[in-house]
């Protein structure tokens, strides 16, 4: 039975990731700002170094340092409560959580890592940001101090999202011959309280309404976690440093010619 463990399994699309693993036959950790009653799950906050920390301790613990897999979703969007906490969260949080527990991932049967991304990261703001690039440079005083400086939640979201896809990439190469497979989810629009609070929010509301995919609609965060169930099984064994688009064709109708 693979062991795996999911951030911000409390809510959202790391619920659904949790409720379609589990039906699959894993044992879950989750990792929330709270603990879950449904199965075993760490309290950890993923924006400090010390609760990263504490995370990356307990599934230690917890799995007897073997893991086989590990799906980060845990995240804040345009709503969150400062800009600085975006880049804390979505590309710390991940990319600490990833690195510390590679030894459990190494000591795991076929492991695979699954970072949710998003389709913003595609966003021409993000690639040259110089926040993208003090994340890329693991440089969290200087990331967050311009994140919070720049004051604008919708670029420190997209500059998170294309750092720590590009780094997750880059751990994918470095990773291979571990036989730790690393792959990104990118979602669209998905029907969760992150995305109601970006929809219902005065400054970036309509813009959130009106951005439909071609396919006519948001997708539920079943609809993701059912891709995230595929990369962790032995069904997606040779897909690594992948970004799997699941957006109902936004992308392709934001740059139909980059792929
Ligand atoms: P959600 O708000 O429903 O769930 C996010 C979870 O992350 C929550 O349980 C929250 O408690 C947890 N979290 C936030 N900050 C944390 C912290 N400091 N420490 C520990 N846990 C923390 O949101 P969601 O829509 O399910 O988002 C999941 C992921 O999907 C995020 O990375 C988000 O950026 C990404 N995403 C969402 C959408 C969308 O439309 N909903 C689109 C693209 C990408």
């Amino acid at each position: 039975m693979p062991t795996t463990a999911v951030t911000g399994s409390a809510s959202g699309i790391g619920a659904a990731v949790c409720a379609q693993l589990e039906k699959a036959g894993h044992t879950i950790i989750g990792i929330d700002r709270k603990t879950d009653d449904n199965f075993t799950s760490i309290a950890a906050d993923l924006s400090t170094a010390e609760g990263r920390q504490n995370a990356i301790d307990l599934v230690y613990q917890q799995s007897n340092g073997v893991l086989d897999g590990l799906v980060c979703c845990a995240g804040l969007g345009v709503t969150a409560p400062n800009c600085g906490l975006i880049v804390e969260v979505n590309y710390f949080g991940v990319t600490s959580l990833v690195t510390g527990l590679y030894d459990a991932l190494r000591q795991g049967e076929q492991a695979s890592v699954v970072v949710i991304g998003s389709v913003a990261a595609n966003q021409q703001v993000a690639a040259p940001h110089p926040m993208a690039l003090a994340m890329l440079d693991s440089d969290e005083a200087l990331a967050t101090k311009l994140a919070n400086e720049d004051q604008q939640a919708h670029i420190a979201y997209a500059a998170s999202k294309f750092a720590v896809t590009s780094w997750s990439r880059q751990t994918a190469v470095k990773w291979g011959g571990n036989g730790i497979r690393v792959n990104v989810v990118a979602p669209g629009a998905v029907e969760t309280p992150l995305h109601q609070a970006s929809k219902d929010d005065a400054r970036y509301g309509e813009a959130v309404r009106n951005f439909v995919a071609p396919i006519g609609r948001n997708s539920e965060a079943e609809e993701i976690a059912s891709v995230v169930t595929f990369l962790q099984s032995n069904q997606a064994s040779f897909i690594h440093g992948s970004v799997l688009f699941v957006d109902g064709g936004m992308d392709a109708m934001m740059r139909a010619n980059s792929f």
